[in-house]
């Protein structure tokens, strides 16, 4: 490491609250499916800012489009309306199938404003403010207190409680464990369709078939976080769309942006129409006119290069050559997941992995301590496959 990358990393550690463990690279510039750190060397990048950049970096006409609008509008009130956020919105109403778009700045955010929209549904129903939300375990919405209260993870919620009230916990796939936390005070049931940091487990079609029978019957709310899982990474524009269910509420946002920070929650006509009205929630930059340029292009780009049609072209390339390596060390147990969102499962922790990987020119990301998390640019090719497995396979070699 230089010694201006050393000088950087202390100061950071100085300044910035300690919030992350951080690999130690200072990160540059990024070109297609490659990062540079500040000396120049340059990796694989696999990670994509935590399936945040899906086309990868300065995917042609991407920059542009935004340099466009920031000469033009950085940003209105959402007390007028902005070009931008209107072609957005009808959009994602066309990719989603679903009705009534809320623009947001994060992931947790997006998360925070589908269960306000719940609780207001329920609220509007039966006058009463003690209604319950069934949240999964192993699962993760975000760090604010809505969504860290439906987060299935007890250690990150520990030390701030109290969370909000009235959350039940069920295992994904176990629908006997959901029904068992249901009553008549259920307004709604949130879930990941694959889960991300809880460690790439994907809720299977029978599960979801069930819980949305289940919420049709009661009246309950289905939400489903599409934040990691959405924007084309399983093969879908979003995960659900492989199986016969659609959700009532669904939230989307890191690769929705590709590096600009936007989120949404997204509802269906009859919550649309009976939850959230003038003065419930509110939003000073969300979708704001270069957020929403963002969206634009991302989606535009999505379509007009069949973005998705490469995914469910590489991804059974990449499936293969990971299975090969769980087939080749007695230490890998598993490989799971949907697309280009896959987990290999390890009977040890990863961490000399990934940054032994990271020494060698790859950036890999955990999810959970013995599992390492694939989630790609979408727009890898079967030859940064093999560049990839080339460098794994050597890492895992020297172990
Ligand atoms: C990342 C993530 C979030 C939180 O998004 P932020 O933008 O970090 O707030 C919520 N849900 C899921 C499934 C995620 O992967």
């Amino acid at each position: 490491m230089s010694e201006a990358m050393k000088k950087y990393i202390d100061e950071a550690e100085s300044a910035l609250l300690h919030t992350y463990n951080r690999y130690q690279i200072v990160l540059d510039k990024g070109e297609g499916v490659h990062l540079y750190d500040i000396d120049g060397k340059e990796y694989l990048d696999f990670v994509s800012g935590i399936a945040v950049f899906a086309l990868g970096y300065n995917y042609p006409g991407y920059n542009d489009a935004l340099k466009a609008q920031i000469d033009k509008l950085l940003h209105t009130s959402n007390y007028y309306y902005n070009v931008p956020a209107i072609e957005a919105a009808k959009k994602i109403k066309e990719v989603s199938g679903m009705d009534r778009v809320f623009f947001t700045n994060s992931g947790a955010e997006a998360v925070e404003g589908a269960i306000k929209a719940a609780r207001k549904y329920a609220y509007l129903k039966d006058g009463k403010t003690d209604h319950e939300i069934i949240a999964m375990n192993h699962s993760f919405h975000g760090r604010t207190f809505g969504a860290l209260s439906v987060t299935g993870n007890p250690h990150y919620r520990e030390a701030f409680q109290p969370m909000i009230g009235n959350i039940k916990f069920a295992d994904l796939n176990d629908f006997d464990s959901v029904l068992a936390c249901v009553n008549d005070k259920t307004c709604a049931i949130i879930m990941e369709t694959v889960q991300g940091e809880g460690g790439i487990y994907p809720a299977t079609e029978e599960f979801l078939t069930k819980v949305r029978t289940l919420c049709d019957e009661k009246d309950i709310l289905l939400i489903l976080d599409e934040i990691q899982c959405g924007m084309g990474r399983t093969g879908y524009m979003y995960a659900w769309q492989k199986y016969g269910v659609k959700p009532d509420i669904m939230t989307t946002a890191k690769a929705l942006g590709c590096g600009v920070p936007v989120g949404a929650f997204l509802l269906n006509e009859k919550v649309g129409a009976n939850s959230l009205v003038a003065g419930d929630h509110g939003t000073t930059y969300g979708g704001n006119p270069f957020a929403c340029a963002a969206i634009n292009k991302v989606l535009d780009l999505f379509k007009q290069d069949n973005i998705i049609e490469n995914v469910n072209k590489v991804a059974p390339y990449l499936e293969k050559r990971l299975d090969e390596l769980k087939d080749k060390y007695d230490f890998i147990v598993d490989r799971r997941g949907a697309g280009f969102m896959q987990g290999l499962v390890f009977n040890r922790p990863v961490a000399d992995v990934i940054n032994k990987a990271l020494e060698k020119g790859l950036i890999l990301i955990n999810a959970g301590a013995e599992i390492i998390r694939f989630v790609p640019p979408l727009i890898i090719t079967k030859e940064d496959v093999d560049d990839m497995i080339t460098i794994l396979d050597s890492c895992l070699g020297d172990l």
